[in-house]
C-alpha cells in the first residue's frame, strides 16, 4: 500500500456528494449574478506569485511548492487564485474588448503549512473576481452574493466583518502613523510582529497573540484618515448592505498586508466548528492589475475556504447522495441480459436507474436497493419474463403493480409519471 502525501488527503463519498452540491449551489447562484467561470493553470511561473502575494509573506518565504522545471523554469503549483485570474486578464487582453469581467474558479490549491485538523496542504478555494468595476455597488454585489450562498447552503451562525482600508491617495497618512506608533511599541511586540513592523506592518494588527493585541488596542485607526472618495465609498458600501437587510460589524483589524489592496475588506467568520474562524474574505485590490503589468483597472473579489465551508455543511447530517429511481432487481442470467439493457435505456433518458449483474437472491437484491436509497424496484425473475409482466415495487407505500414487457422502457417510464401525479 502506499499511502497518501502528508497533508493531501481523498474526497470520496459521501463527502464528495456533499461536495458536489456545494460546487452547483454556488455556480448556479454565480451564474444567476453574471459570472462566468475561467480555469486558470494549477502551475505558473514562481514570479507571478512573488510579485502579487509578495516576497516577504509567508505564504512566499515558507510554503509554496517550488521547484526547477527540466528547462530551468521556476514553477509553482498555485498557492491561491486571484493572481493567476489577473495574470490571465492582463494576458489575453480581456481589458481590451470588454474591461467589465466577472469570473469565477473552483478548486486546489497548494501550501506546504504545518499538517493539523481542517488544513490541508492541497486545499480547495472557491474565487469570484469582478474587473473594471471601481463602483462600491461591486463590492456591495459581491458581499450580498456571498451572504445567498451561506443561506442557500445552510451556514449558520455566521458574522460578517467588514473593514475600510483607504485608498493610494489617503493610505500613506495613516501607514506613517501606523509605523510612528509601532516604533512606541516595537520592543514588547512578539518575534513575528518585530519582523512584521519592518516588512507589512499592518498585519501586526491581525497577530493572534494576546499581548500584540493589547499593544495595539490604541493604535491610530485608519478611518481617522480616510479621503473623501473613500469615506462615500464606504458609505455606499455600508447602506447598500443595509438596504438589502445584511447584518455586518466593523472590524478594524481586518487588514490585508499589501499595498494593492484599497478600500472595502470583509470576512465571513464563523464559530460552528468552536474557535471563531473565517470561512471567506475577500475585498477590493485596485492596484494588482497594474502590478502585474495591465492597466490601471479596479478589481474587488473574494475567496471562500472549501474545505472548511464543507466542514461546516456537514455538521447539518444531511445526505446529498443521488439515489437511483430505479433499481432493477434481476434474477438469473436472462433476466440480467434483459435488466442490462432497460437501464441502458433509461439511464439515456436521465432516469437514475441501477441493476445488479450478480445473479444473486432475490434478498440480497432488495437489500442493495435499500442500501442505495432506490426510490423504485422493478423485479424480474424467469416467471415474470414467460408472464411478459415485470413487478413495479414503490419502496415508500410498499405497492406493487405489474410493469407489462412488451414495451418496458415506456411502461416503467408511463409508471413513474403516474407516480408524479
Ligand atoms: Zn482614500
Ligand atoms: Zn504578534
Amino acid at each position: 500500500m502506499i499511502p497518501l502525501i502528508r497533508g493531501i488527503r481523498d474526497i470520496f463519498p459521501p463527502d464528495s456528494d456533499l461536495w458536489r452540491h456545494i460546487k452547483n449551489t454556488a455556480e448556479n447562484l454565480f451564474q444567476d449574478f453574471g459570472f462566468s467561470e475561467i480555469l486558470i493553470p494549477i502551475m505558473e511561473k514562481t514570479e507571478l506569485f512573488k510579485r502579487s502575494i509578495g516576497e516577504q509573506t509567508d505564504i512566499v518565504e515558507k510554503e509554496m511548492y517550488t521547484f526547477t522545471d527540466r528547462d530551468g523554469e521556476s514553477t509553482t503549483l498555485r498557492p491561491e487564485a486571484t493572481a493567476s485570474i489577473v495574470r490571465s486578464y492582463i494576458f489575453h487582453k480581456m481589458y481590451a474588448e470588454d474591461p467589465i469581467r466577472k469570473f469565477y474558479t473552483i478548486g486546489p490549491m497548494f501550501r506546504r503549512e504545518r499538517p493539523q485538523k481542517g488544513r490541508y496542504r492541497q486545499f480547495y478555494q472557491i474565487d469570484a473576481e469582478i474587473f473594471g468595476q471601481s463602483s462600491p455597488y461591486a463590492d456591495a454585489q459581491l458581499i450580498i452574493m456571498l451572504t445567498i450562498l451561506m443561506d442557500r447552503l445552510e451556514v449558520k451562525d455566521t458574522t460578517l466583518h467588514i473593514n475600510f482600508l483607504g485608498c493610494f491617495k489617503c493610505r500613506p497618512d495613516f501607514n506613517n502613523s501606523f509605523k510612528k506608533f509601532l516604533i512606541k511599541i516595537s520592543d514588547n511586540l512578539c518575534e513575528n510582529c518585530k519582523k512584521r513592523a519592518e516588512t507589512n506592518p499592518l498585519r501586526v494588527l491581525d497577530c493572534k497573540n494576546e499581548s500584540c493585541f493589547q499593544l495595539t488596542a490604541e493604535a491610530p485607526q485608519i478611518s481617522e484618515f480616510l479621503c473623501k472618495e473613500c469615506k462615500e465609498h464606504f458609505e455606499t458600501v455600508c447602506k447598500a448592505l443595509k438596504n438589502t437587510n445584511i447584518k455586518f460589524q466593523m472590524n478594524d483589524r481586518l487588514v490585508r498586508g499589501l499595498d494593492y489592496y484599497t478600500k472595502t475588506a470583509f470576512e465571513i467568520q464563523t464559530d460552528a466548528l468552536g474557535a471563531q474562524n473565517a470561512v471567506a474574505g475577500g475585498g477590493r485590490y485596485d492596484g494588482l492589475v497594474k502590478l502585474l503589468g495591465g492597466p490601471d483597472m479596479p478589481a474587488v473579489g473574494f475567496a471562500i475556504g472549501f474545505d472548511r465551508l464543507a466542514e461546516i455543511i456537514a455538521l447539518n447530517n444531511i445526505n446529498y447522495a443521488q439515489k437511483p429511481e430505479i433499481f432493477i432487481a434481476a434474477l438469473g442470467k436472462k433476466c440480467i441480459k434483459e435488466a442490462f439493457l432497460w437501464a441502458s435505456a433509461l439511464n439515456a433518458v436521465r432516469i437514475k436507474t441501477e441493476t445488479e449483474f450478480s445473479g444473486k437472491s432475490l434478498k440480497s437484491l432488495m437489500r442493495r436497493a435499500c442500501k442505495i436509497g432506490a426510490s423504485n424496484v422493478i423485479i424480474i425473475g424467469d416467471q415474470e419474463l414467460e408472464k411478459k409482466e415485470a413487478v413495479f415495487r414503490d419502496m415508500n407505500t410498499k405497492e406493487q403493480i405489474g410493469i407489462k414487457l412488451d414495451n418496458p422502457v415506456k411502461n416503467i417510464m408511463e409508471a413513474l409519471s403516474k407516480k408524479a401525479l
